[in-house]
């Protein structure tokens, strides 16, 4: 009787050390979990959260009364994706890992708060197997709080597309700048000559412009040059065409898909447009008020260059100075002549 007591009761010191010992581990991992800085939530194959440690309670502003037995797919999740679309409940990594038995890392989430404000986070999900099985009873799934670097990324991609305009701005007029209209001009060009579309170019120049400023001040020339420009940018209406300061007192207009005829019409809503604006010029020659005068060149014609449709629209705007000021004139018209239109074998 003795020696099976004591057998008994050293089997049953041997049961209490491995509990004690399990309850070590089991406490040992609870608290590896608890400190975590990551979110951590334990889903049962159900989808249901079962598990949540006190990260997941911060990032999601949640109590764990408040996640225990929801799924992924609950609606009062409003999940969006990076795109602002919503996320769909089966899309999440928690799903998709519990349905394939994969793991998936650094899915992109975020999450609306109770408080409307928007959470972003960055999530793996583990999937947990028992044994021989091929599907998974449970999955973990970790989280960090990126609506910080969110942020941050947000503002440096609105400061670089701020650059990015300021670059080809012009600071005065507030209309393209050259380098906005090399850069456009250039990369028209190819499909320009592929497809043999059309494209015209008006240059412009006001009028006697050194007169005015040296009559009115040059910050009066300055409030000229922001009127006329404004003036012309509203008479340019379709989205594919350009405006830009060429440079001084000087615009250039890019029409694509414009013949001669359609460039005409154009260049005469913006002569009427700066004639409506009636800022007098008394020292004007041709008129009381400002008014410019306008080049215009086509393509197709072979073996134009950009520089050459430059060329082409300037020589059509000095002839327009020559033949008197305040008028249009067009480069088609002369193209008969070899001097206008580079013939190429
Ligand atoms: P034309 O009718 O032949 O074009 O004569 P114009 O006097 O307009 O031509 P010119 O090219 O001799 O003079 C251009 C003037 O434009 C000279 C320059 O002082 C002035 N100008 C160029 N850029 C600016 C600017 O940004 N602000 C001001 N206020 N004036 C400018
Ligand atoms: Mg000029
Ligand atoms: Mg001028």
């Amino acid at each position: 009787f003795l020696a099976g007591s004591l057998h008994l009761a050293s089997e049953f010191d041997a049961k209490n050390i491995l509990l004690s010992q399990l309850q070590e581990s089991e406490e040992r991992y609870r608290s590896v979990i608890t400190s975590m800085t990551e979110g951590v939530v334990l889903q049962l194959a159900n989808g249901q959260i079962t598990t949540c440690n006190a990260s997941a309670e911060r990032i999601l502003g949640l109590t764990p009364a408040q996640m225990m037995g929801r799924t992924s797919v609950d609606l009062d999740w409003r999940t969006v994706q990076e795109d602002g679309s919503p996320f769909p409940g089966e899309q999440h990594p928690a799903m998709i890992t519990l349905g394939t038995g994969k793991p998936l890392s650094n899915v992109v989430m975020g999450i609306h708060k109770a408080d409307r404000t928007l959470t972003w986070i960055s999530i793996n999900s583990q999937p947990l197997f028992h044994l021989h099985q091929s599907l998974p009873y449970a999955v973990v799934t970790t989280f960090t709080d990126i609506t910080e670097r969110k942020q941050l990324e947000e503002m440096l991609r609105n400061q670089a597309q701020r650059d990015r305009l300021i670059a080809r701005t012009d600071g005065l007029t507030k209309v393209a700048n050259r380098r906005c209209f090399d850069q456009r001009l250039q990369s028209e060009w190819p499909t320009l000559i592929e497809r043999q579309k059309l494209l015209s170019l008006i240059m412009l120049d006001v009028d006697y412009f050194k007169r005015y400023n040296d009559f009115y001040g040059h910050q009066a020339g300055d409030t000229c040059l922001v009127k006329v420009a404004s003036s012309a940018a509203r008479a340019v209406k379709r989205s594919s065409d350009l405006l830009a300061r060429y440079g001084g007192e000087e615009f250039a207009v890019i029409l694509p898909h414009t013949d001669a005829a359609g460039a005409i019409a154009v260049a005469e809503s913006i002569a009427e447009a700066i004639r409506d604006l009636g800022i007098p010029h008394q020292q004007s020659d041709v008129s009381e008020i400002v008014t410019v005068s306008m080049g215009i060149a086509t393509v197709p014609s072979l073996g134009t260059s950009p520089d050459e449709l430059v060329a082409l629209a300037d020589r059509a705007l000095y002839d327009a100075k020559q033949l008197g000021r305040d008028r249009i004139n067009c480069a088609v018209n002369q193209m008969k002549s070899p001097d206008f239109y580079p013939v190429v074998e």
